[in-house]
């Protein structure tokens, strides 16, 4: 029998933005800043009713400029407090959002913007060059490609006329072209979504290479995030103190918005609890500090990188963080030593750092802890409402119970409608009668506690973001040198890193920094083998020709042992 969640929730059929915000004439506050801009709060905020109409003025725009139901727009920007208008507007618009990291160069935006089929194209200012470059290489044509900034604001303030003079932007179309004007936006209804075969209907593609393979675009349907977040939300209200704690919420976004879990938790989430946002453009650590200080931020969602940070660097010291009384992680493995060294930044212990476990397949949160328990372990928590588990042994068929390690498989409402345009990677990963196969290692122990305890998909985390191996064996096997190669990841001070191992063509020689120069140079940052490159005579395989991975990972753990 699955391992059932304890507690179930009401899930609407309904479009995310009825979820948010009610109706498009429902009387919005008109004071509470939902998101603003860290580095600039006092001119650069959204109020929740500015919030709606915005995103209202962007859906009526991308309707008059043609965009269809169902057409993908790609957003390819960092974080900006106008991120979640670009997010709502084109949602509310029928269309599907699809958003990418704006550390990727043009060959990998050329990837989502061909897989995707995106219509428009939207670009931050500073990614223009590399956008130009991908829109080129996947046949987008220019009049396509819209520079994002947020100067709207500059132009006669947050309700900036769409006739205003547009800032030059070097030939290139500017989105504020897609905004219509505040009466058209204030009349504007997105459709309502209140059957499951309307709430079904697709939201977003959100880019993960899942157990195998390169990044599919995963489908999440309106019902899915609708899910999602009254799923995680059921929890925090478990506590019968919740209501002075979110009189003084305040929540720091560092995270990057183009990720599912940023989405769900500082839109979404923080939407629905009223929870005012505050956004870095970037994450960087000491600005991070001086964030939590300057606003004193009550909240943290971070990933395990950030608690190292927290745990060992020593501006920690200079920085008072005692408005801190939560923190969530997620995202990749962390060990429960850090969270302690983190943890006694506050002496009195009040801050428990709990972590939760999900994938971007299950649109983002599966496990996470009751606001009264407290975590002293690695534990990622419980089922969220309405999720059911199974532990697999081996043979895919027997269900293993309690305290037993196996392959974690997950069913819920929050699962993914499955793999953009790609049925066979859908069938291998979604089952037909809905479950997942998560490619994670796991087991439940007698209190419903899950443990995350190893991955036997390919993926590799790096500072919490996917690196897919086979897209880099794929680069790899470009260098002429290279006759067959395997990537995997090696640990790294509590992260990881991809290490390639290649063997070479015969009478062919390169070095470990040719390989590495090579691939170096058409991956983004976080793809880079900076785990190293390792050549080896032959790569393990069975004997159908599949990479043992598991055997080069237990490899790559053992150099790491000894390097
Ligand atoms: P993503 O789809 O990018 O969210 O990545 C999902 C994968 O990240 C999971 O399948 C896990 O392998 C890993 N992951 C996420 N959260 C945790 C966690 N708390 N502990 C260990 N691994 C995690």
């Amino acid at each position: 029998m699955p391992f059932q969640s304890q507690w179930k929730v009401d899930i609407p059929d309904a479009h995310l933005a009825t979820l948010i915000f009610k109706s498009p004439t429902h009387a919005l506050s008109t004071t509470h800043r939902c998101f603003s801009d860290a580095a600039r709060p006092d001119t650069h905020y959204l109020t929740t009713s500015e919030f709606r109409l915005w995103s209202q003025r962007f859906a009526a725009g991308l309707r008059k400029s043609g965009i269809k139901n169902g057409d993908r727009i790609l957003f390819y920007s960092g974080n900006n407090i106008l991120f979640p208008v670009v997010y709502m507007g084109i949602i509310m618009a029928g269309a599907v959002f699809t958003a990418a990291n704006p550390a990727y160069i043009a060959r990998e935006l050329a990837y989502q913007l061909k897989d995707s089929g995106a219509t428009y194209l939207i670009c931050a200012e500073a990614n223009l060059p590399t956008a130009i470059e991908g829109a080129k290489l996947a046949g987008l044509g220019t009049n396509n490609v819209f520079v994002f900034n947020d100067a709207v604001f500059q132009l006669g303030g947050t309700y900036a006329s769409p006739r205003s003079p547009f800032p030059p932007t070097k030939g290139y179309r500017y989105w504020g072209e897609l905004l219509a004007s505040v009466e058209e936006g204030t009349q504007f209804c997105w459709e309502e979504l209140s059957t499951p075969i309307l709430s079904n209907r697709t939201l977003a593609l959100n880019y993960s290479s899942g157990t195998t393979g390169v990044p599919k675009g995963v489908e999440v349907s309106h019902k899915n995030i609708i899910a999602n977040i009254l799923q995680y939300n059921h929890l925090f209200f478990l506590d019968p103190g919740y209501k002075p704690k979110l009189a003084r919420a305040k929540w720091l976004c560092f995270l990057p918005m183009y990720h599912a879990m940023a989405q769900n938790m500082f839109v979404g989430i923080a939407m629905m609890r009223q929870v005012p946002v505050y956004i870095m453009e970037k994450y960087e650590f000491v600005k991070f500090l001086q964030a939590i200080e300057t606003f004193r931020i009550t909240d943290l969602t971070m990933v395990p990188p950030v608690v190292v940070s927290m745990a060992k660097r020593p501006e920690v010291k200079h920085h008072d963080l005692g408005s801190v009384e939560t923190i969530f992680c997620g995202a990749a493995p962390l060990g429960r030593e850090v969270c302690e060294e983190a943890e006694a930044l506050w002496p009195d212990r009040r801050v428990n750092i709990k972590q939760g476990w999900g994938m971007t397949e299950t649109t983002s949160i599966v496990t996470a802890w009751h606001p009264l328990d407290k975590s002293d372990s690695a534990c990622v928590g419980e089922l969220v409402p309405n999720c059911e588990a199974k532990v697999m042994a081996e043979d895919e068929v027997t269900e293993l119970g309690p305290n037993e390690r196996g392959e974690l498989w997950v069913k819920g409402p929050n699962v993914m409608k499955g793999y953009w345009r790609n049925p066979n990677a859908t069938k291998e990963t979604l089952m037909a009668d809905g479950w997942l196969r998560t490619g994670d290692v796991a087991f439940m122990d007698n209190n419903r506690k899950w443990f995350i305890v190893d991955r036997k998909k390919e993926l590799i985390k790096v500072k919490g973001n996917q690196v897919a191996p086979a897209e880099l064996e794929a680069l790899l096997l470009e260098h002429p040198a290279v006759s067959d190669v395997a990537v995997t990841g090696i640990p790294f001070e509590g992260d990881e890193r991809p290490r390639a191992y290649v063997v070479l063509k015969q009478g062919m020689t390169a070095s470990a920094e040719d390989i590495t120069s090579f691939i170096n140079a058409r991956v983004s940052r976080i793809k880079r083998v900076s785990g190293g490159v390792v050549f080896l005579d032959e790569i393990p395989k069975n004997p159908s020709g599949k990479i043992l991975r598991n055997v080069l990972r237990q490899r790559a753990q053992e150099e790491a042992r000894v390097e």
